[in-house]
């Protein structure tokens, strides 16, 4: 499928949900805990890959001085984000930016919090926190989660699905080696639970399947995404003892 028209049908299948991936308010403010940021104090926060503004608007609601940049590629999403902010009546708290995460336009030592759920993938953990951690201030906070096998040694199916899926997938210590290694000290760790999978975001996402399939009536590849996801969902289901989102925690040493 080519690049464009996946992302403006993932864009559509996934504009009408409350997340884009897996997570929870519960989720958020633990990995908030773990921060023990101030709340009271003018943190200025960039949420990358905010989505529809999941984790914009916990974040936005628990640190009412806080400045929230909510960044993300797909201005749908970042409408839909507006949106949302008004109705909870956090606009004010809450500013939006259209930029690719590979190329942030945040000047160095800028920023107290990075903020990003289930979407560093994208351009990859590595990659990814290597970028951002200039952007940091000294002491600033990088909370982050990503794909991660919960016990080595995965049975061969899963570890397939995930070596073509997302090689960078590994366990949550050759993670956080990653993050020492790239000048972070960790602060904490959590796994999110089958219930942000399953919940928050599998049943969710299947519930709106037979209406996006009705707005694309006879388009291939919107029976091959459908298809897609509903793998991934049985995926998780079947072999949910052995992934999970980690929700990362550290600080820029
Ligand atoms: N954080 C949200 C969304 C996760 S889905 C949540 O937890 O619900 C991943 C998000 O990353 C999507 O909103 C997608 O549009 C965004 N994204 C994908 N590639 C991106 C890029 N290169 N730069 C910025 N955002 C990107």
């Amino acid at each position: 499928m080519n690049q464009e028209l996946l992302f403006s049908l993932l864009v559509d299948l996934h504009l009408g949900g409350e997340r884009q991936g897996p997570g929870s308010e519960e989720a958020t403010l633990r990995a908030l805990a773990q921060a023990s940021s101030d709340p009271s104090s003018r943190l200025k926060i960039a949420d990358i890959g905010c989505g529809t503004g999941a984790s914009s608007l916990v974040l936005a609601r628990s640190l009412p001085n806080a400045e929230i940049i909510a960044v993300d590629l797909f201005p749908e999403f970042i409408a839909e984000l507006e949106k949302r902010a008004g109705q909870y009546g956090l606009s004010g708290n809450i500013k939006t930016l259209e930029a690719s995460m590979d190329s942030l336009p945040f000047s160095e030592n800028s920023l107290d919090v990075i903020w990003s759920e289930g979407a560093i993938y994208n351009i990859g953990f590595k990659k990814g926190i290597e970028l951002w951690r200039p952007l940091l201030k000294k002491g600033g906070i990088l909370a982050v989660s990503e794909i991660t096998w919960l016990h080595p040694d995965p049975p061969e199916e899963i570890r397939q699905h995930w070596e073509t899926e997302y090689p960078e997938i590994a366990t949550s210590p050759d993670k956080i080696k990653q993050l020492e290694d790239a000048g972070y000290d960790l602060l904490g760790y959590s796994v999110l639970p089958p219930s942000d999978w399953q919940e928050n975001y599998y049943i969710p996402t299947q519930s709106r399947l037979p209406e996006f399939a009705a707005r694309h009536p006879g388009v291939q590849e919107v029976q091959d995404l459908i298809a897609m996801e509903t793998n991934e969902a049985n995926l998780y289901e079947k072999f949910k003892d052995w992934f999970s989102y980690g929700f990362y925690v550290v600080a820029k040493r």
